[in-house]
C-alpha cells in the first residue's frame, strides 16, 4: 500500500453533482495538472429563502488554480455550464473546448457576467481530441441526450482511459439526426477502459428510455384536438422537445408566441446555429398574438418546474401583464418536475384547472420522456466501454448505488465499485481504486445579483423570519449599569398566544439578569471616566436570554433583535414591574404596569393601535396552556448565571454564544 501510494496517480474529484441532480463539477488531476469537466449550478430547495442558485464550495480550486489548465464541457444544461460565468470571476480557467450549442449558450452568460476576457472558448465537433495540460487528452463521443449537441468524454492519461459518460440515453432515432457514436465507445472498450463515470438518473428504472420521438404522436393527438388556444411548457433547454412542438405547430396550423427569457434566448439561439429549423412567420409577438383566432395559437413558455417568477405560474395566479387563462384553453406539461420541485408544479397545476383550463400532464399521457438512460441504457454503456472500475455519477445516494448493482450484474467486481460523495477523492492506478483524503466540499449560495453569498448564518436568520417572524426591543441603558426607561418590544409575523405585557415583562427580565449578572464583563471602568462599555455584548446577552425564554415558554423562535439606547450615567432607574409580579404566572391582566403598557404600545405603533387588541383577543382560549407550560421553569433559570449550558441552542443562538463569550 505504502509503495503504490507513491506511484502518480489519477485524481478524480467531484466537487457537486454527488447524492444530489444539479451542480456537476469535476476535477481531473495528475502531476501538475488540473482539468475541470463541467461546472454547473443547482436551484435552491425550500427554505432557502432569497436563494437564486446554488454554487458548489470551489475553494479548492481557488486555492489551486494556477494548475488549471483548461476546461471541457460535455453539454449546455444549467447544470453542466450554469456555474461557469461565476467561477470566472474567482479563478482562471485558460481554455474551455465544448460543443458549439454549448459554448453558444455560455456566451450569452459571460457577456451577462462580464467575464468575455477570461478565458478562451474552443469549439470541438465529434471524435476532435483536445490536449489539456500534458497529461489529458480528451476525444469528444457524439451521444444522444435531451439537449442537442452532447457528448461523452473519452480522457486518455497516463494510467489509462477512462470514459466520462456525460448526461446520456441511448436513443436510435433521435430528433436531428445525430446518432450516439457507439462505435468509438465499442473502440475504447475494446482496448480497455480503466474507469467508467456513468450517468445514474434514472438508475431505478428499469427497462429502455423510451426515444425522444415517442412522444410526438401524443402532443400532436393533444393538439390538434385542442378547441381553443394550446399552451406548452417545456424546459427551454430541451432543444429536441422545443423543435418538435414548433413542428406540431406549424403541422396544425398554429402560430407560436414565446413567454419567457429562457425560452427566447434558447430558441433564438438553437435557430441561429441551426439546431432548430422554423420559419419566422411561424412566431408572433405575443402582443399580437390577442389578434389571432385561439385555434390558431400555440403559447409556448417557460415555468415547466413551478418557478415562481416564471410565465406559466404567473398567468396560473392571474398576474401575467398580456396572457390570461380561458376556459378553453390546453395547457400541456410536456416535462415532469424534478425532485424537489413537484410541490409547486401541482400547486400551479391546480391553479390553472381551478381556472377552467383543461391541464394535461403526468407520466400516462406520453407528452414526455427523460434524457437520461434507464437501467437497460446503462447496462449497454457498461457492456460497450467494458471498464475495469466503475463510478456511478449524476445522481441522489439510492440512484447511486442501484447503478452499482446494475455494474455489478454486468460482471464488475463490488470492489472495484467506488460510490462517492462531493469532495471525495477517487485515486485511480493501473491496478487500484482508493478513496483519497477528502478535499473542501460544499455549498455557496448567490442570491438574485449573483454576486452576494448568503451565508449559512444568513440563510438561518431568513429561516427565522419566515418561520417565527421578529421581535425588535428597544433598551435604555445607562452607562453605569441601570434600565432607565421600560424596554419597548416590537412584533411583526410572530404568532403568540402570550400577553404584550407579559412579553415587555420578560424583556425586562433579561435586561435585568444582564445588568445583575453580565454588567462586570461588559463595562470597563477606565479610571473616574464613563466606562467603556461593550454595547454589542449588551445587545446579544440580552437577545440571547429572551431568545431561550422564548423557546421555552412559547415554543417559538424569532428573530430578535436587540437596540440598546446608551443613557448617560446617574440616569435615574426605571424600577420596572419585574420585582411586582412572580415570575411563575402570567402576568395579571390589571397588574401594576398595565397602563403603561397599553399607553407604550399605543406610541410604538402610532395609529396602528390594533395589534395589541388582535393579539389579546387571539390568546384567550389558549393562555392556560402557556401558563400551564411556563409555570414550573422561568424564575430558578432567570436567576441562574449557569445558563451557557441551555442544551437545545440553536444556530443562531449558538454562535452568538461562542461570540459573546470570546
Ligand atoms: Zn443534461
Ligand atoms: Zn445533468
Amino acid at each position: 500500500m505504502t509503495n503504490q501510494a507513491k506511484q502518480p496517480c489519477l485524481r478524480v474529484i467531484p466537487l457537486g453533482g454527488l447524492h444530489e441532480i444539479g451542480k456537476n463539477t469535476c476535477v481531473f488531476e495528475y502531476g501538475d495538472d488540473i482539468m475541470l469537466v463541467d461546472a454547473g449550478l443547482a436551484f435552491p430547495s425550500d427554505g432557502m429563502h432569497g436563494v437564486n442558485v446554488v454554487m458548489p464550495d470551489t475553494s479548492y480550486l481557488k486555492e489551486n488554480q494556477k494548475r488549471i489548465r483548461g476546461m471541457i464541457v460535455t453539454h449546455g444544461h444549467e447544470d453542466h455550464i450554469g456555474g461557469i460565468a461565476h467561477h470566472l470571476k474567482n479563478f482562471n480557467i485558460p481554455v474551455i473546448h465544448g460543443p458549439r450549442l454549448a459554448l453558444a449558450m455560455l456566451t450569452g452568460k459571460m457577456e451577462e457576467a462580464g467575464v468575455m476576457d477570461r478565458t478562451i472558448l474552443q469549439t470541438v465537433a465529434p471524435r476532435d481530441v483536445v490536449k489539456v495540460g500534458q497529461h489529458f487528452s480528451v476525444e469528444f463521443i457524439r451521444n444522444t441526450h435531451s439537449m442537442a449537441d452532447s457528448f461523452s468524454l473519452a480522457i486518455t492519461t497516463p494510467v489509462g482511459t477512462v470514459i466520462f459518460t456525460g448526461d446520456f440515453k441511448f436513443d436510435h432515432t433521435p430528433v436531428d439526426g445525430e446518432t450516439f457514436d457507439m462505435a468509438r465507445l465499442a473502440h475504447y472498450g475494446e482496448q480497455g477502459v480503466l474507469c467508467l463515470f456513468s450517468d445514474s438518473t434514472n438508475s431505478e428504472v428499469p427497462g429502455f428510455c423510451p426515444p425522444e420521438r415517442s412522444v410526438f404522436p401524443c402532443l400532436d393527438r393533444h393538439i390538434s384536438q385542442a378547441e381553443g388556444r394550446v399552451i406548452i411548457t417545456t424546459f427551454a433547454s430541451s432543444i429536441h422537445r422545443v423543435a418538435m412542438i414548433l413542428e406540431l405547430a406549424l403541422k396544425n396550423g398554429r402560430k407560436v408566441g414565446l413567454l419567457g427569457r429562457s425560452m427566447l434566448n434558447v430558441i433564438a439561439k438553437a435557430r441561429e446555429l441551426g439546431y432548430m429549423r422554423a420559419p419566422d412567420d411561424l412566431f408572433v409577438p405575443i402582443k399580437q398574438i390577442r389578434d389571432l383566432p385561439d385555434r390558431e395559437t400555440l403559447l409556448l413558455m417557460t415555468g415547466s418546474q413551478g418557478e415562481p417568477l416564471a410565465a406559466l405560474s404567473r398567468i396560473s395566479r392571474g398576474e401575467h401583464p398580456q396572457v390570461q387563462v380561458k376556459n378553453s384553453d390546453t395547457i400541456i406539461f410536456s416535462a415532469s418536475p424534478i425532485p424537489g420541485n413537484t410541490i409547486s408544479v401541482v400547486n400551479t397545476i391546480d391553479r390553472l384547472m381551478m381556472l377552467g383550463a383543461k391541464v394535461v400532464y403526468g407520466k400516462g399521457e406520453g407528452i414526455h420522456v427523460s434524457g437520461h438512460g434507464f437501467q437497460e441504457d446503462q447496462k449497454l454503456m457498461l457492456a460497450l466501454t467494458k471498464p475495469k472500475y466503475f463510478v456511478p455519477v449524476h445522481g441522489e445516494h439510492r440512484m447511486l448505488v442501484c447503478h452499482s448493482k446494475t455494474a455489478q450484474s454486468m460482471g464488475v467486481p463490488a470492489e472495484n465499485i467506488l460510490i462517492i460523495d462531493n469532495g471525495d477523492v477517487v485515486e485511480l492506478r493501473p491496478d487500484s481504486i482508493n478513496k483519497g483524503e477528502p478535499v473542501k466540499a460544499g455549498i455557496e449560495l448567490l442570491d438574485a445579483s449573483r454576486n452576494g453569498i448568503v451565508d449559512a448564518r444568513v440563510l438561518k436568520e431568513r429561516q427565522q423570519l419566515a418561520d417565527d417572524g421578529v421581535i425588535t426591543m428597544l433598551a435604555v441603558i445607562s452607562t453605569d449599569g441601570v434600565m432607565a426607561a421600560p424596554p419597548r418590544v416590537n412584533l411583526r409575523g410572530v404568532v403568540t398566544a402570550a400577553d404584550p405585557r407579559k412579553l415587555s415583562l420578560w424583556a425586562e427580565r433579561e435586561i435585568t439578569w444582564v445588568l445583575e449578572n453580565r454588567w462586570q464583563q461588559l463595562s470597563r471602568n477606565s479610571g473616574g471616566k464613563a466606562p467603556d462599555v461593550d454595547w454589542m455584548g449588551v445587545q446579544r446577552e440580552i437577545e440571547i436570554g429572551l431568545q431561550r425564554r422564548l423557546r421555552r415558554e412559547l415554543q417559538v423562535e424569532p428573530l430578535i433583535i436587540c437596540l440598546v439606547q446608551p443613557a448617560p450615567g446617574g440616569t435615574p432607574a426605571y424600577k420596572g414591574r419585574a420585582d411586582a409580579e412572580p415570575d411563575t404566572r402570567p402576568a395579571p391582566r390589571a397588574g401594576r404596569g398595565g397602563g403603561r403598557d397599553g399607553g407604550r404600545d399605543g406610541g410604538r405603533d402610532g395609529g396602528r393601535g390594533e395589534r395589541p387588541e388582535r393579539v389579546e383577543r387571539s390568546q384567550q382560549p389558549r393562555r392556560e396552556l402557556v401558563a400551564v407550560g411556563a409555570a414550573p421553569a422561568p424564575a430558578p433559570a432567570a436567576a441562574t448565571p449557569a445558563r451557557v449550558e441551555e442544551p437545545e441552542i440553536s444556530g443562531r443562538t449558538r454562535r452568538r454564544r461562542s461570540a459573546a463569550a470570546s
